[in-house]
């Protein structure tokens, strides 16, 4: 793991383009982080603890000041699972309350449970979620923060529902720097899950109004030109919209749509044949609720 400089007294980590595995310690997704006077910003935990541990001491090498607060941009298990060595190092918490009943659910306690074995030895019985320390969105209201630390003032933004409900998106007034999260994925197929396409799109829209000069996502290289960088995940998911809103409309089989559909625009990049099918179902099955 290496750390990346991004601006000033800022920094990333780039996870790889890969599935989680034992092999790559679910090393899958980005975070960064921020010094400032006053202490150090993080976003993101990484995928396991002994990740997050890493990660902490990149910090270590460059700062003895506080941890003082981990963002999480959402709560899926690739940038959850370490927050546990953060928490530890005194880090505040926050993330947005999208994600409160996730965290609480079964489906989360079985996915850590799967996560034990599949990703063992990195995740272990010691492995636990961990409750945040302060939410946004309760409600509706407080769904955007601002947080003025030393000579910094981060904005976080909630940008859901787009990959998820509960995406925080966070940037660095004085450098521009945007921590987008997985709205944005660089080089890779991006994730979809149970994502609304159509409000996704519409994040990306929103993000670009904050002109990010870079642009950190959370999959992925740097961005330093946002705009351009970002059409990857914008044409990927206009193209599911399309292609599988064309099928579920025709009340065409799901399969014979899939197996129709030209993918020569995306299946050289990396993960296509783990993800994309999945992600045209799930496309396939929003588009046959949404109305004509
Ligand atoms: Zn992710």
């Amino acid at each position: 793991m290496l750390s990346q400089p991004v601006a000033a007294d800022t920094w990333f980590v780039q996870g790889l383009s890969e599935m989680g595995s034992a092999a790559n310690q679910n090393f899958i997704s980005n975070a960064g982080f921020v010094i400032t006077p006053a202490g150090v910003l993080v976003i993101d935990a990484l995928g396991s603890p002994p990740l997050a541990d890493r990660l902490l001491a990149l910090i270590r090498e460059k700062t003895s000041l506080p941890l003082r607060y981990v963002v999480v941009t959402h709560c899926h298990a690739d940038h959850i699972y370490g927050l546990q060595s953060l928490k530890a190092a005194g880090a505040r918490i926050i993330a947005h309350a999208g994600c409160r009943d996730y965290l609480a659910s079964e489906t989360a306690r079985l996915r850590l449970q799967a996560s034990r074995e599949e990703l063992f030895p990195w995740i272990n019985e010691h492995t636990h979620l961990v409750e945040p320390d302060q939410w946004l969105g309760n409600g509706g209201r407080d769904d955007d923060l601002v947080i003025d630390l030393g000579d910094r003032r981060f904005r976080v933004r909630h940008a859901g529902p787009a990959h998820t409900r509960e995406d925080l998106m966070v940037h660095d007034e004085r450098t521009g720097v945007l921590f987008a999260g997985d709205i944005v994925f660089r080089g890779r197929i991006p994730f979809v899950g149970q994502a609304d396409g159509r409000r996704w799109i519409e994040a990306l829209d929103r993000m670009l109004e904050l002109n990010p000069r870079v642009l950190v996502p959370g999959h992925g290289p740097l961005s330093l030109h946002p705009a351009d960088d970002l059409a990857l995940t914008r044409d990927y998911l206009s193209y599911l919209r399309q292609t599988m809103g064309t099928a579920a409309r025709n009340l065409e089989p799901f399969d014979e749509a899939y197996a129709r559909t030209d993918w020569s625009r995306f299946s050289a990049l990396p993960l296509f044949a783990a993800a994309n099918r999945m992600n045209a179902y799930n496309t396939y099955l929003q588009m046959e609720h949404e109305a004509p």
